[in-house]
């Protein structure tokens, strides 16, 4: 049995592809060892990105107000989730808050932005706060607002965009479930699109949503088809009120085995341990760094999560490194209530400091 995780781990290094029945088996092989396949999938990330953890910080500087149906989201139009909304942030606001989390340690910033697409106005304007971010404060920026044709990705190239998120969520087959308002097709051209103008794409998954394994497994084989070299592994968190909340599925060591899977699907990318880590891996949760070299901090688009002390302390705690020059203080507190989150999820009940997403706060 040691051969078969020495194997994985061999063509991982190699960056060839596992096979189908083995990606299989690491979702639901019944003789698996966890603790074999986290060694497993180690072996890749500590290759490539040693024993660094890379920090992110989202900033929903868009909120809420979507014409579209993507079921697992509050955002959605439609939506009677209590969730705060408003239209984009003045650009001041959007400096700040990239000045705290350039300050923190993070080293990327992702700005998120809900609706289908930008229009040109639009994405002209972000163009010009991306040059300002990263003129001022040398941090990489994200950015995740929609659907992006060629016009629009040529300005974003232009004003030395980083990075494009742009999720494919699922597999293909099973996409019309969670939103019929865009189609899979849609989300491939737009991550086609970011690449034809050599902006590097971020894109990922959300598991829980009542896929089967085998849409996991499409889904990682398709990120690595696309030559994603960054990938979000989002945990569902079940907002009462949603459409897609809980299919019951995301046990602890359901999602280890969903990120080593990504990590020996896509042995060289950043596999992001995103949305939903600290609900669903729970007492488990360092370990998702054997697979993962980044985490999110500071909670996710209308939900809270760990705050960063909390999540410096965790990655320390584990023997890994926080990449990046970190300024924080990490005796002061932690980490921010849940709050919305159906049932089944629960985060740490710790009082807070989180100091980088004020609208998660109230
Ligand atoms: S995921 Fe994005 S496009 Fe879909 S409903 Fe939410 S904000 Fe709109």
């Amino acid at each position: 049995m040691f051969e078969k995780y020495s194997a994985l781990a061999t063509a991982a290094l190699r960056d060839e592809p596992i096979s189908q029945s083995d990606a299989e088996w690491i979702l639901d092989g019944e003789d698996l060892s966890l603790l074999s396949l986290l060694q497993a999938a180690a072996e890749p990330r500590l290759k490539y990105f040693g024993k660094k953890v890379m920090i992110q910080v989202l900033n929903n500087v868009q909120s809420g107000r979507c014409a579209e149906d993507c079921g697992y989201c509050s955002q959605r139009k439609d939506s009677k989730v209590p969730i705060e909304s408003y239209p984009m942030k003045a650009e001041e606001e959007i400096l700040h808050e990239a000045e705290k989390a350039a300050k923190a340690g993070a080293s990327r910033y992702c700005m998120v932005l809900s609706g289908r697409g930008p229009g040109l106005d639009r994405t002209r304007q972000l163009a010009g706060t991306i040059k300002r971010v990263k003129q001022e404060y040398g941090i990489e920026v994200c950015l995740s607002a929609g659907l992006i044709d060629d016009e629009r990705a040529a300005i974003l190239a232009e004003a030395g965009l980083d990075r494009l998120n742009h999720n494919l969520n699922t597999s293909e087959a099973h996409y019309d479930r969670i939103c019929s308002t865009h189609s899979y097709a849609d989300r491939i051209a737009t991550i086609e699109t970011a690449k034809r103008h050599g902006l590097e794409s971020c894109s990922g998954l959300i598991v829980g949503m009542g896929e089967c394994s085998q849409d996991i497994i499409e889904v990682a084989y398709r990120l690595r088809e696309l030559e994603v070299p960054s990938i979000p592994a989002n945990f569902l968190i079940p907002i009462d009120g949603n459409p897609i909340t809980s299919d019951g599925s995301l046990t602890p060591e359901r999602c280890l085995r969903v990120l080593c899977l990504l990590r020996l699907i896509n042995p060289r990318a950043e596999i992001r341990a995103a949305a939903g880590r600290e609900g669903h891996l729970r007492g488990l949760e360092c370990l998702a760094l054997w697979p993962a070299n980044s985490i999110f901090v500071e909670g996710y688009l209308t939900t809270q999560g760990d705050g960063i002390a909390a999540t410096y302390r965790k990655i320390q705690d584990a023997g890994f490194e926080v990449a990046g020059d970190v300024q924080i203080d990490l005796e002061e507190g932690t980490t921010a209530e849940a709050s919305q989150t159906g049932a089944g999820y629960s985060l740490p009940d710790q009082e807070g400091d989180s100091i980088l997403r004020p609208e998660l706060r109230s």
